[in-house]
């Protein structure tokens, strides 16, 4: 990408570590996009990690250094990307507030992610605002610094729907183009499922590889996931679709010649789980080894991370401003 006018907002919930789900489904896309010319945001989500652990705040600030070392191991440049604290740009929670009278709460009910989500958190009986509402932060996140991309996993696409939403009901308010309609950027694997078999490896569910893990456990990672349940003898044809160990080595393996041999072999029979997953670890730990490299100390450069967050925040909340004070004059707000 080499347009100066593109601006990438982007970012993760400060809830635990980053795992292989984040960076298939998001990381790797920034980490290449950063290579352009473009704008580059990214956002420590603390204040939407808030909206269901409220009563957890310490885990959460835990996880926010954690985070950046997790960005600074995978290679995004923070020189390059403005890496930001949610809660420290307050603008971005003004402009929520603007956005939450442009949606209505049936709309957010429907939304499938958010059902998906308030059902694993048995939220059903006793829904937090905040919680339900976040997809409309959200929407001022991306639109609070005039995204253009977005590059997100899969289960993002209802969120950015409501961006592009409110994006064009504020520039028919305000009878001009005031906010550019995002577009999001999706990467070849929109969800990459967890270690157990389940749907979407996820922070929360612990059932994932996280980018943190040592030599030790990616291999005992790798040992658990599931395969073909009929596959019980080598010479059994076994089958790759649904199985776990298959799919991560499609997200991964840059190989794809060999992959797909592995896969013709895999099908017709011949070919063990135990050497699958071997094959597997050696992929995971060409891609982890360099992560672990780039990895600052958990201790002495906890101090580094929150400077990076401090310094880009600054940046930040100047950007936000000036959009948020656009669309209270789009809309007719009266400043003082
Ligand atoms: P939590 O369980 O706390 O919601 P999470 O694992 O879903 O955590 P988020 O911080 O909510 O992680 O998501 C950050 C980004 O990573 C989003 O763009 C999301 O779509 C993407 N992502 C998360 N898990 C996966 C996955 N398994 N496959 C692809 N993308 C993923
Ligand atoms: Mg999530």
């Amino acid at each position: 990408m080499s347009d100066e006018t593109i601006t990438v907002l982007t970012g993760d919930r400060p809830t635990g570590p980053l795992h292989l789900g984040h960076y298939a489904g998001s990381l790797a896309q920034r980490v290449e996009m950063q290579k352009g010319d473009g704008r580059i945001f990214i956002m420590v989500a603390d204040s939407q990690a808030y909206t269901d652990n409220i009563g957890d705040t310490s885990k959460v600030s835990a996880a926010i250094p954690e985070l950046v070392a997790d960005y600074v191991a995978c290679g995004l440049d923070v020189e390059r990307c403005t890496i930001f604290l949610q809660s420290a740009v307050p603008e971005l929670a003004e402009l929520t507030q603007l956005f939450m009278n442009l949606t209505s709460v049936t709309r957010l009910q429907r939304n499938p992610t958010i059902r998906d989500e308030i059902k694993k958190r048995g939220f059903e009986n006793s829904l937090p605002m905040g919680f339900l509402s976040y997809p409309v932060a959200q929407a001022a996140d991306i639109l609070g610094f005039r995204a253009t991309h977005v590059p997100v996993g899969g289960d993002q696409l209802p969120m950015i729907e409501l961006a592009v939403e409110t994006a064009s009901k504020i520039n028919r308010l305000a009878g001009r183009a005031i906010l550019p309609e995002p577009t999001v950027v999706l990467s070849r694997v929109e969800r990459l499922p967890g270690v157990d078999g389940k749907a979407k490896a996820s922070k929360s569910l612990g059932n994932a590889v996280f980018l943190s893990d040592s030599p030790a456990e990616v291999k005992r990672r790798v040992q658990m996931m599931f395969t073909d349940p009929d596959h019980l003898k080598v010479s059994d044809p076994g089958k790759v679709e649904g199985n776990v160990v298959f799919s991560y080595l499609d997200a991964f393996m840059t190989d794809r010649e060999r992959l797909a041999d592995m896969q013709a072999h895999y099908r017709r029979g011949g070919l063990g789980d135990g050497s699958v997953k071997k094959e597997l670890v050696a992929v995971l730990e060409e891609l982890l080894a360099p992560m672990r490299e780039r990895r600052p100390d958990p201790v002495a450069g906890r101090d580094f991370c929150l400077q990076v967050l401090r310094e880009g925040s600054v940046v930040a909340r100047d950007v936000v401003a000036g959009v948020l004070s656009e669309v209270r004059a789009g809309l007719g707000v009266l400043t003082l």
